[in-house]
């Protein structure tokens, strides 16, 4: 087989970036815009020893499970990877992922996964988007999204997940651009001036922010500008970021304000939140709810913990377990988001909780080494890469109760797990994934850690060293020593739990 061979394929499963896979003899095609069940034509793109890349060139047979995307673009942006599929679907594989990322990367044999938490309405769910600014081959301003993988832009302002007044405003600035002769910024030349417009809004509230990334610190007649955008209801922010750099980051770190507050409000739950532009906000508010009071049940708070929340952003988690708590500390790597989350603690007269600027993997240990600082729960929602080995070393050190796990990486999520249930003193109790992305691939996950209960427990050690086993066989062994055990001393077990480096086991 070679590029470009053109080749029929079944489509048997789903890859983690929502990709069909189907099987030719045995060898592996990875087919994007394909579902299970679906029979196409495909063409080679990529050949490799033991697997390939194909696209999709024409369905012969589409799967049952399909459904009409509402985006007419959502295969050339590629930002909703499985919006072909149906909502239900979607939810299978999602939970399906996260179970396969905690077996196979977590090592845990039977991860108690819950179905995922999905949407009644699973569009328009976005309270935040980047647009590009540039110009297309005729020269003409255009604005929209960029085709997959690549930086060309595709005029298309209407994304399916984002609000209604998206349109309304980008229309405005590219009018306002061409009205004026305001270039946007071109990568190749690092010539021209607007490079993305930053749109977000507060649902509760419907507070609406607009930032200007500029290659420059002026906008010309920005106050005419102003006054346009300012005619839309909600509009309450108006700010230039500075990004003078040539670079793929969106932001820069300055924030010029230009007309309004310098951040909009928001609501979740019963707790306001205050968020400036360079701020972390969870992106599907109606969604965040949901995973926040999982989060807070999981914490199984009875006003008495004391609680560290790691990777804090503008102290969202924070506020909705400080009330159930005695004292919150969180952790944070973005200055103007701790700033946010101070405030927000005021904003909503919550005074037992302080913030702390830094990474977590440098101030949690050295709070512990040098203060000795106390954690009956630990929460921790890491960006993608998850957490740092020192950070979760100093977890375990700290011997939390509970640790509470929010997750929008199963891979990572399931590396980090497994490190942390690596000594066999924390079991992982329940796992819920929530659909924070509805359309695309992505999946958040909340999980419980519990300590468990020495007193309660009985540990057996094997020594299995001499023996030339492999994981899976001393897994087995441990696994029959637990069938052995249950069925000889009349214990009632309700778990087992393995630790693969100390080579023991215990049971509960
Ligand atoms: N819990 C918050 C934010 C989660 S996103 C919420 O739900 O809104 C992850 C946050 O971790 C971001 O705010 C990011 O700025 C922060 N962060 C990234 N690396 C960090 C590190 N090493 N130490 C502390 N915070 C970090």
């Amino acid at each position: 087989m070679k590029k470009n061979d053109l080749v029929e394929v079944t489509i048997e499963s789903m890859g983690s970036a929502g990709e069909g896979i189907g099987k030719m003899d045995g060898y592996p095609l990875f087919v994007k815009d394909t579902f299970p069940g679906d029979k196409a034509r495909v063409s080679l793109t990529k050949v490799k020893k033991t697997y390939a890349f194909a696209r999709l060139v024409e369905l012969l047979e589409p799967s049952p499970d399909r459904e009409e995307p509402r985006c007419v673009q959502h295969r050339r942006c590629g930002g909703c990877q499985i919006q072909g599929l149906s909502y239900e679907k979607q939810l299978l594989y999602k939970e399906e992922k996260v179970r396969e990322d905690l077996k196979r990367l977590g090592g845990f044999t039977d991860p108690p996964v819950g179905p995922v938490l999905g949407m009644d309405e699973p569009y328009r769910y976005r309270n935040k988007a980047q647009f590009p600014f540039g110009k297309d081959k005729e020269g003409r301003i255009v604005t929209g999204f960029y085709a997959g993988r690549t930086h060309s832009i595709v005029p298309e302002t209407d994304c399916a997940l984002g609000i209604r007044e998206n349109q309304t405003i980008l229309k405005m600035i590219l009018d306002f651009l061409n009205e004026h002769h305001i270039e946007p910024y071109d990568e190749n030349t690092g010539k021209g001036l607007l490079r993305h417009v930053l749109i977000r809004k507060g649902f509760a509230t419907g507070e609406i922010m607009v930032s200007l990334v500029i290659n420059g610190r002026k906008f010309p007649q920005i106050e005419k500008l102003a006054d346009r955008l300012f005619m839309i209801p909600g509009m309450t922010s108006l700010t230039l970021n500075v990004n003078q750099k040539n670079t793929n980051v969106i932001l820069g770190d300055e924030i010029i304000p230009v007309r309004g507050q310098t951040y909009i409000t928001d609501k979740i739950g019963d707790i306001s939140y205050r968020i400036s532009p360079l701020s972390f906000y969870q992106v599907n508010p109606v969604q965040t709810e949901k995973l926040y009071r999982t989060a807070l049940e999981y914490a199984g708070l009875s006003g008495q913990e004391t609680v560290w929340e790691l990777y804090c952003g503008i102290g969202t988690i924070s506020l909705f377990l400080a009330r159930s708590a005695k004292k919150v500390y969180g952790v944070e790597i973005v200055p103007q988001a701790v700033e946010d989350a101070k405030h927000n603690a005021e904003l909503n007269g919550i005074s037992n909780v302080e913030f702390y600027l830094g990474k977590a993997e440098e101030v949690l240990p050295e709070k512990y080494e040098k203060e000795g600082i106390h954690a009956d729960v630990i929460v921790i929602d890491p960006p993608r890469k998850g957490c740092d080995s020192a950070c979760l070393e100093t977890m375990l050190a700290m011997a939390p109760e509970r640790i509470v796990y929010v997750s929008c990486d199963p891979a990572t999520f399931a590396r980090d797990l497994k490190l942390l249930c690596a000594d066999g003193s924390y079991e992982l109790t329940k796992v819920q994934p929530v659909d924070m992305f509805p359309q695309t691939a992505g999946v958040e996950t909340v999980c419980l850690l519990s300590k468990l209960n020495a007193k309660q427990h009985i540990e057996i050690n094997l020594d299995m060293d001499e023996l030339d086993l492999t994981d899976a066989e001393k897994k087995a062994t441990y696994q029959e020593i637990k069938d052995y055990v249950l069925e000889h001393s009349g214990l009632k077990v309700s778990s087992l739990y393995i630790a693969q480096e100390k080579q023991k086991c215990g049971i509960i």
